[in-house]
């Protein structure tokens, strides 16, 4: 409830809606006038008048009244259009995104039809042969918006329908109505209660408009549409008589509308507050950042500074400080290995270094980055932008992830090289033949072509690699780069990215949370905990000797191969057990 009412237009809209739903709600125990009793010698009287607070319409009834009563009805219509829309079109969806084939086909042509007319034209045209009334508005709404729910909620049950978590009940020889109901329909309610809740706003003013042409409630009824009606013939001398109920459309509508979307944002938190929380082009970096300094001009020059970063997401009084005082230096041709559990920070402060961290909610409170002599905290978002995929790349933990699945892997590579470089087509495929050779997939040609989903695990991340390198970056950093690979491939990416760096020169940030894995690659090694470094120094040292407790348990936290003679596969330091 608390993370539902944090958006204070949410708050806004809750009292709007709220309110006048009370009062709908409440219109029998209200003291108020009959809504269809006339008065026609105190026809039109302005608001304020004795007895009469919002004044009366052309036939002298109490528009108070009739505008409580008019939203109730206007409101029940509308809720129950919306309900009988919802089913009606969420099982359409559920049942064709389901069982796809004939079923799929039979019901989504049907949507189709209702679809190919205009949608006012075919409500008027389905009430013109029920007769007007409200009941036959009602039908006639609901059956235009049946559509919309079938098309979204089909789209969201194809997807779902094909997620593992189904497979593995239909492994489990549930009957497939169980696995619709149970396992696919609770994964596709959100979507229903969200679109459920901006069609309802939609349906008010459906409502409103059939009446408005006399086609939905009939008098003396009144509804929000009619009263509008009523209105719109005397709106030059009494405007009140038809201003009256369009504001209360109004506020209906928007209540709704700001419901509506504090609900996606409470049922989906990663939209948080829409657009305007959409991240900027780079991490937001506070005043309290130190410059960087100048490089020294010797020869082993760092080509990566780090200096008491700190980094904070959310806002508020309490934001949570994710990395605090972590500071490095990377010289060229220098792997530093950066380990911790899971949530120590790591990724955190690799994606700080070129400004990655998503923003809102990150930031950058403290410190000072310099990646190849350039102040990345101070610079431009286009000096950034230059940077990254250039001077500084990265190669994250799922291949397939970081890999569009529709382009063929050899155009994701000439993307990057087309960004960066001047090279021209025939270049770039050379280049791009060349780096995927570089990264030891056996047939360069064949991959180039390939779409992500062709190719394993293995391979993918062999070929993030080569995009990584595609414009010789000074400092590559891996983020758990064989943690979703099998302990076979792990080893062998492992190795390559130990020859990719002796070759280029590299200074690679490896990251990890198993300190087994990274002890096989780097030269120093830094400890991770609750953002904060724990322990720093030389990887041979800080295995064998580990000085804070915390180290001491990662390492006896790492498995090893069993107790055995030694099984030499072939890793670059022979004396450490593989992982
Ligand atoms: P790891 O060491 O496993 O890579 P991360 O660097 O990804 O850990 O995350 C470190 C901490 O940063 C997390 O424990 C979390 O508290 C915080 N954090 C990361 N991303 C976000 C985010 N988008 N919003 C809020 N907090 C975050
Ligand atoms: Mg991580």
């Amino acid at each position: 409830m608390k993370a539902f009412f944090r958006n204070p237009l949410t708050v806004i809209g809750c009292l709007l809606f709220g309110g006048l739903v009370g009062l709908a709600l409440a219109a029998p125990w209200l003291p108020l006038a009959d809504p269809n009793a006339a008065d026609l010698r105190n026809r039109l009287a302005p608001p304020g008048s004795e007895n009469h607070l919002l004044g009366t319409d052309t036939l002298g009834r109490d528009i108070l009244s009739r505008l409580v009563w008019g939203t109730r009805v206007s409101l029940a219509v509308a809720a129950a259009a919306t309900l009988v829309a919802a089913v009606i079109g969420s099982l359409i969806g559920l049942l064709a995104g389901f069982f796809r084939r004939w079923i799929d086909t039979l019901l989504m042509r049907g949507v189709d039809m209702v679809l190919a007319f205009p949608y006012l034209i075919l409500a008027l045209a389905i009430v013109a042969v029920l007769g007007p009334g409200l009941l036959n508005a009602l039908i006639a709404i609901a059956i235009v918006n049946i559509p919309f729910f079938a098309r979204t909620v089909r789209g969201t049950t194809v997807s779902i329908a094909r997620m593992p978590f189904v497979e593995a009940a239909r492994l489990g020889a549930q009957p497939r109505r169980r696995i619709l109901f149970a396992e696919v329909l609770p994964n596709v309610l959100p979507v229903i209660i969200i679109a459920m809740s901006t069609t309802l706003g939609w349906m008010i003013l459906e409502t409103a408009g059939l009446s408005f042409l006399g086609l939905g409630a009939q008098p003396p009824q009144a509804d929000l549409g009619s009263m509008l009606a009523d209105g719109r013939r005397v709106m030059l001398v009494h405007p009140h008589v038809g201003l009256l109920p369009g504001v209360a459309i109004l506020i209906l509508v928007i209540g709704i509308n700001l419901i509506g979307d504090g609900l996606r944002d409470w049922l989906d938190p990663r939209l948080e507050g829409g657009a305007q929380s959409a991240p900027g082009a780079a991490t937001a970096v506070t005043a309290k950042t130190a410059a960087a300094g100048e490089p020294e001009p010797e020869e082993a020059a760092p080509v990566l500074e780090v200096k008491d970063l700190r980094v904070e997401f959310g806002e508020g009084r309490k934001p949570v400080v994710a990395v605090d005082g972590v500071g490095f230096s990377l010289r060229p041709g220098e792997c530093l290995g950066l380990v911790g559990e899971s949530g120590s920070g790591k990724s955190v402060t690799a994606m700080s270094l070129a400004r990655l961290v998503a923003s809102p909610p990150g930031r950058i409170t403290r410190g000072a980055i310099s990646i190849d002599g350039v102040d990345t905290l101070r610079a431009s978002n286009e000096a950034i932008r230059r940077l990254r995929g250039a001077a500084i790349a990265y190669v994250f933990q799922n291949p397939f992830d970081s890999l569009h699945p529709l382009i063929p892997v050899g155009r994701q590579i000439d993307h990057t090289l087309a960004t960066h470089t001047t090279l021209n087509s025939g270049e770039r495929h050379k280049r791009i033949l060349d780096l995927l050779d570089r990264v030891a997939l056996p047939d360069p040609k064949a991959t180039a072509r390939a779409l992500p989903h062709q190719l394993s695990g293995g391979q993918c991340q062999r070929v993030a690699i080569a995009m990584a390198l595609a414009n010789n970056p000074k400092i590559l950093v891996a983020d758990e780069p064989t943690t979703a690979l099998d302990v076979t491939v792990q080893k062998r990416v492992l190795d390559l990215l130990a020859r990719i760096r002796e070759e280029h020169g590299l200074a690679l940030l490896f990251i990890s949370h198993d300190l087994g894995v990274v002890r096989a690659v780097a030269d120093r090694i830094m400890v991770l905990r609750w953002g904060r470094v724990m322990e720093e120094g030389d990887a041979t040292k800080l295995i064998r000797s580990p000085k804070n407790p915390y180290t001491r348990k990662l390492l006896e936290s790492s498995p090893r191969l069993g107790k055995g003679p030694k099984q030499d596969l072939g890793l670059s330091r022979p004396e450490i057990d593989p992982v």
